[in-house]
């Protein structure tokens, strides 16, 4: 997920001033906690300094390496998710992370059966695609109709029912943010069935293509007819779109075929207890289930590993701060945050508990800072524990209302929370495709995103203040 985001300065003083924490306009003034965030350098140093040269060095790589080529892809509802769980608190245990707690909870199960679509006119030519989940099936024979091709939701709404009726829609917005484009994806079937269409594709949410269709959920809206939706490349829009714009008659055969039922799943919870405050909870977290697609290794294999770490890397140190750091593998992220949703609603009663939360979902490249949510009171002292990353260039605070997503549920209930900024831009090239494998992830770029991650964790679930809601 990736949202618009809102670049805001913070200046911090280092006043001696009482260690209460307060805000005037946009200047921050957090008094003794700054000295005292300040001294956490050296620990910083440290932890940078094992993960990126010491034991860790290139650890984080290879268990996320291990991992995706024995499991691959981890859909909801699959064996090869609760395996995958399964190896997870396995891999914990051997690192002397005993305080394991999985959650059960009912995820959806979508399964992709044959899928194939073949251009009948204006030529014989085969269209790459992949249903997007929880998409009906076509009947037996498929379905063979016209093609109509628009460019947005205003553009649909302009053409009469009676020509939309019976035929199948293509939406090529064209990309420009995920949050802006995703809407075609989620919402395209429902708008083209209200208007009679038989089928829907989506030119793929990426900016980039070798001819490779990218999936992801979609939903059907209230009483509308469900029919099946499917991406298909950039390549193969645009194709489309050029017939179509010369008044080609474009023929398309469908036929893709699916199931859909629920299982049982688990969220998995890793903690390192605290030692002064066991009850209060700083999480790290990362989604372990993926779409059917490639092997997660992206999405979220790598926001899992670095999550995974933090303790393990605190532990291996015996780096124990005050309060407890909770890893948490979130289960079915990709068809609805549904794991997200179980934890907050089955938390809710000791979410007072929840002193920090974060997540890492828009991938593990070059750390460069935090998107953050809070009172501005929060984010002043973030801001300041960002400073102790200048050498690794990840100081970048942003102030974002909506960080993550599994998060989302938790943070906006008033939780202070953040998300991993990282280097990436090429992240929806990849992204719920064939092409999210081990190859876009990066050793040394995984060994600084896991230093920063443990040690930001640290020092929040280690000052002596909470962080202010
Ligand atoms: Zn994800």
């Amino acid at each position: 997920m990736l949202r618009i985001l809102c670049f805001c300065v913070f200046i911090v003083h280092s006043l001696s001033v009482p260690a209460e924490v307060y805000s005037e306009g946009n200047d921050c003034v957090i008094g003794e906690l700054a000295q005292e965030i300040a001294s956490y350098k050296d620990v910083v140093e440290r932890i940078l300094e094992y993960t990126t040269n010491g034991a860790f060095k290139g650890k984080t790589y290879d268990e996320l390496a291990k991992f995706v080529d024995k499991f691959g892809a981890r859909p909801s509802g699959s064996n090869s998710l609760e395996e995958s769980i399964d190896y997870m608190i396995e891999l914990s245990r051997q690192e002397h992370l005993d305080d394991i707690t999985t959650e059960e909870l009912e995820v959806p199960h979508w399964v992709r059966g044959h899928e194939k679509i073949l251009m009948m006119r204006p030529r014989l030519k085969n269209i790459a695609l992949l249903g997007l989940g929880t998409s009906v099936s076509t009947p037996p024979e498929g379905i063979t109709a016209d093609v109509v091709v628009v460019s947005s939701f205003d553009k649909l709404a302009e053409i009469s029912d009676d020509e939309i009726k019976g035929r199948i829609v293509l939406f090529d917005a064209a990309y420009t943010t995920y949050g802006e484009t995703v809407v075609y994806r989620s919402q395209g079937a429902t708008k083209a069935a209200e208007k009679g269409a038989v089928a829907c594709l989506i030119k793929s949410i990426t900016p980039f293509s070798i001819n490779s269709p990218h999936t992801g959920s979609q939903h059907y809206d209230g009483n509308v007819t469900k029919i099946p939706t499917a991406a298909i490349s950039l390549e193969d829009a645009d194709l489309l779109r050029r017939l179509y714009d010369r008044n080609e008659k474009i023929v398309l055969k469908i036929k893709m075929s699916s199931r859909f039922n629920t299982k049982i799943s688990r969220n998995t919870l890793v903690d390192l207890k605290g030692t002064e405050h066991p009850e209060k909870l700083v999480i790290v977290s990362g989604h372990i289930d993926s779409w059917d697609v490639g092997q997660g290794a992206m999405d979220d294999g790598g926001g899992l590993f670095v999550s995974w770490a933090a303790p393990v890397v605190l532990k291996r140190l015996n780096l124990i701060p005050k309060r407890t750091v909770r890893s948490i593998f979130w289960t079915s992220e990709e068809l609805g945050l549904i794991g997200a949703i179980d934890y907050e609603q089955r938390h809710r009663n000791e979410s007072h508990n929840i002193n920090f939360i974060m997540e890492s979902d828009e991938g593990t490249f070059s750390p460069r800072g935090l998107a953050v949510a809070g009172t501005q009171k929060a984010r002043c002292i973030v801001a300041e524990i960002l400073k102790l990353f200048t050498s690794i260039d990840a100081s970048t605070f942003v102030e974002e209302s909506r960080p993550g997503s599994d998060i989302t549920v938790i943070v906006e209930k008033g939780i202070p929370g953040a998300s991993l900024l990282n280097a990436n831009e090429k992240y929806f090239w990849y992204h719920h495709s064939e092409g999210d494998t081990l190859n876009v992830e990066n050793p040394a770029e995984l060994d600084l995103c896991t230093g920063f991650w443990t040690a930001v964790a640290y020092i929040i679930a280690d000052l002596s203040s909470d962080i202010p809601r």
